[in-house]
């Protein structure tokens, strides 16, 4: 099981005991509505309630919600790095909520684990919202298949590339040595960095210096 890319796949359809009887006491209290108001239930769907999770090596490879995060933990997969505001509380045991969680077991991922997801948002994110052609980091970029796609170009990570619309005008269907442009980087499939950002809309500080590491 340790083979697989989703930590969370073998803890589908367990629940930990303890789990049962935890609640949360001052999760809202980074919305400015006070702290203890939200006993017996989850923040759902805050930033709040995102955990990042590290392989045993300190990758980041995932994010997940403070629940998944906490049965992680008290199942002893998982051990937690960095501490948010917020406790969590039950019968006999008190902690502070998790922001980042570390894998115990090192989790093999899988080269193209992340090559499913090809979409417009991810390429631009890749590229860091530049055009790979002239540089150009003005809005209205799209996406350009660097090997045209009525030349045999495939929808692949390795042959889409963002492209400001007047390089995409200008390349047509031409391939990179007819119009003699080329990307300035060449187009990898992305590490788990870039979903990690798109998952999670703003990245909460503690998380950068893992982000950054990776
Ligand atoms: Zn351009």
């Amino acid at each position: 099981m340790d083979t697989e890319a989703d930590p969370h796949v073998g803890l589908r359809g367990a629940r930990a005991p303890e789990f049962q009887r935890v609640a949360i006491a001052g999760s809202q209290a980074t919305n400015g509505n006070g702290a203890g108001q939200a006993h017996g239930r989850w923040p759902a769907g805050t930033i709040a309630s995102r955990v990042l999770v590290l392989n045993a090596s300190y990758e980041p490879i995932n994010v997940c919600n403070v629940r998944r995060a906490t049965v992680l933990v008290l199942k002893e997969r998982a051990e937690v790095i960095e501490r948010g505001e917020g406790a969590l509380h039950s019968e006999r045991l008190v902690f502070r909520r998790p922001c980042v969680i570390r894998l115990i077991r090192y989790v093999r991922v899988p080269r193209d684990a992340h090559r499913r997801k090809i979409t417009r948002k991810a390429v631009l994110a890749r590229d860091a919202w530049t055009c790979q052609y002239c540089g150009s980091q003005s809005g209205g970029l799209t996406v350009d298949h660097v090997i045209p796609r009525s030349r045999g170009g495939e929808s692949v990570w390795e042959n889409i590339v963002a492209s400001c619309a007047p390089c995409n005008r200008k390349k047509a269907n031409l391939t990179p040595r007819e119009a003699r442009m080329h990307p300035r980087s060449r187009p990898r499939p992305p590490g788990p960095n870039v979903f990690i950002r798109l998952a999670s809309p703003r990245i909460p500080v503690v998380w950068e210096r893992y982000l950054v590491a990776a």
